[in-house]
């Protein structure tokens, strides 16, 4: 299993359904409407994604549960080879942006985190877009307060059609401030306009997504010239309807461009994948090899918020995974 560095998985979207249903059941919650016939997340369309994952999330609530639910998490994505991830979690969701909660949580996932072996982890706090750029200011103070050597990162996911990215400047200052790496999700359901006003008004140095981009190839160069890094999410974008299939997927396309793309798996039992599955099917679409996926994989550890050692140290293991 080569090694793989993931930087665009949220914390509640990797949790497996039957630790979902087993939270449930020792708390008495009802989830009626969350699981399909088949046990899996019962997904649809974005806006029905959305509900399934906030009732979904709504059975984590304690640090333990956190505690628990990364271990499952590490354990999955070690599985497919990942040895270092970053995750995506909100404090506006269990924690309601009470920092005392908030910390709690934060140490809860760094511990858990620690207990497994094989694959490192950072914690990248975001807030959720759809709910509004006050609420946002209450998450950043969180993130701020909790930056150090495990939280590294700042972004916002949620409804893109909510809101401009402007709106939330003062949060995204307040990040960049506590020296947190800076990522937004943009250019997924929003198209070219939307990655410009996040670049223009957010100055982050990822983007979630970004693929919509594709359509204005002035953008695209400026993504080239700028490095900004896409954390692309194939699988995701095709079992939302962004794309119909991977082979209209602009990845190649945009990698080809110059743009440094890297590839991630989002919320993946939501969207029935794993990395194996990605990496799997872009060599179908697109005869990417191992030389294509070391460049990938190398994007991806020179974009991570990690310090310098750690960066040097992955870079190191994907030349050996990759080049022999
Ligand atoms: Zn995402």
């Amino acid at each position: 299993m080569s090694a793989k560095v993931e930087l665009h998985l949220h914390l509640e979207g990797a949790a497996p359904p039957d630790l979902i249903r087993q939270l449930a059941g020792e708390k008495k919650i009802d989830l009626t409407g969350v699981f399909a016939e088949d046990g899996g997340f019962a997904t649809g369309d974005f806006q029905r994604f959305l509900k399934v994952y906030e009732a979904a999330s709504s059975v984590l609530t304690t640090p333990e549960d956190y505690a628990r639910l990364t271990r499952a998490v590490l354990e999955r994505q070690r599985d497919h080879g990942v040895i270092y991830g970053e995750v995506f979690a909100s404090p506006q969701l269990a924690a309601k942006n009470d920092m005392a909660a908030w910390r709690d949580h934060v140490d809860a996932v760094r511990e858990a985190a620690d207990g497994v072996d094989g694959i490192e982890w950072r914690m990248i706090p975001t807030c959720v877009r759809h709910f509004g750029p006050d609420d946002a200011k209450g998450a950043a103070r969180c993130a701020a307060e909790t930056a150090g050597s495990f939280v590294t990162g700042w972004g916002m996911g949620g409804d893109e059609g909510a809101g401009k990215p402007g709106d939330f400047a003062w949060s995204f200052d307040c990040a960049r401030e506590a020296g947190l790496g800076i990522t937004v999700h943009s250019g997924e359901f929003g198209g070219p306009q939307s990655v410009r006003d996040a670049l223009d008004d957010l100055r982050p140095a990822r983007i979630g997504h970004g693929v919509r981009a594709i359509e204005d190839l002035a953008l695209v160069d400026r993504l080239a010239e700028d490095g900004v890094v896409l954390e692309v999410c194939p699988g995701s974008n095709v079992y939302l309807g962004v794309f119909d299939r991977l082979r209209a997927h602009p990845i190649e396309d945009l990698r080809r461009r110059g743009v440094r793309v890297t590839v991630s798996t989002d919320d993946p039992p939501f969207f029935r994948t794993n990395m194996t599955a990605e990496y799997e099917a872009l060599h179908e679409a697109f005869d990417w090899d191992d030389g294509v996926f070391h460049e990938i994989n190398r994007t991806a550890a020179r974009a991570a918020f990690c310090d310098e050692a750690t960066r040097a140290g992955l870079l190191k293991k994907l030349e050996a995974a990759w080049t022999t």
